[in-house]
């Protein structure tokens, strides 16, 4: 044994192996802290998702209220510290508006519950991946992150068409985190679209008692949006 380190340090009581000048307790420290690093990393990104489904959940929410619009389901959530300052949902044919997507829409409300156009700090939740409009609005509103459900693989400028939110080139990048809650975003868009076929293709008297209670619980959200904003 010359003092440098064999492999495995079979002494392991001997802690003054050299390994390329550091000592076998040394190593071991090193290796014990990426660990606990590693671990600490895990639990912090698991704590993230879990917080993370929530605040997707409350989009989701949003989404509903669009659908019982007869909108297409998307909804969104902007999350300060914890809070949830402001709510937005699809009302684009409601509002006979093209600007009217849940993105702007929650954005408008933020601003409005700020006091300032920066949105400094906040998370967007948003069920489906952004437009290039909204991600336009995301990027000038200096939103801190992004967290989309479904992606968007046909309009989404947050990676599928392209990605607004992280052009190096602009003053501002925002943090993205895609795939939360992915399943039951598109679910609820996939099946909101094959109701319509369904509906195109006159059976609708299939789906009359769903649609009666949609058009009523549309009646009352519209009634407790008047309160909302
Ligand atoms: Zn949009």
């Amino acid at each position: 044994m010359d003092g440098h380190f064999d492999g495995a340090g079979k002494k392991s009581g001997d802690r003054n192996q050299k390994a390329g000048g550091l000592s076998v307790s040394k190593i071991a420290t090193r290796i014990a802290r990426r660990q606990l690093r590693q671990k600490q990393e895990e639990e912090h990104a698991a704590e993230q998702k879990k917080t993370d489904e929530h605040y997707m959940r409350l989009a989701l929410q949003q989404a509903r209220r669009a659908q019982a619009l007869g909108e297409v389901p998307i909804g969104c959530v902007i999350v300060k510290e914890g809070e949830v300052i402001a709510r937005g949902y699809n009302r684009r044919n409601t509002d006979h508006n093209t600007l009217s997507h849940a993105e702007l829409n929650a954005i408008r409300k933020a601003s409005r519950k700020l006091q300032d156009w920066r949105l400094e700090g906040c998370t967007i939740y948003i069920t489906l991946e952004p437009c290039q409009m909204c991600s336009g609005a995301i990027v000038q509103s200096r939103i801190d992150r992004c967290v989309v459900g479904a992606m968007n693989p046909k309009a989404g400028c947050a990676g599928s068409v392209m990605n607004l939110l992280q052009v190096k080139g602009f003053n501002h990048q925002v943090d993205l985190t895609t795939g939360i809650l992915e399943e039951a975003c598109s679910q609820m868009l996939s099946e909101f679209f094959q109701r319509l076929r369904q509906e195109k293709q006159g059976k609708t008297a299939e789906n009359l008692p769903e649609e009666k209670q949609e058009k009523a619980e549309g009646n009352l959200l519209r009634q407790q949006e008047r309160t909302d904003r």
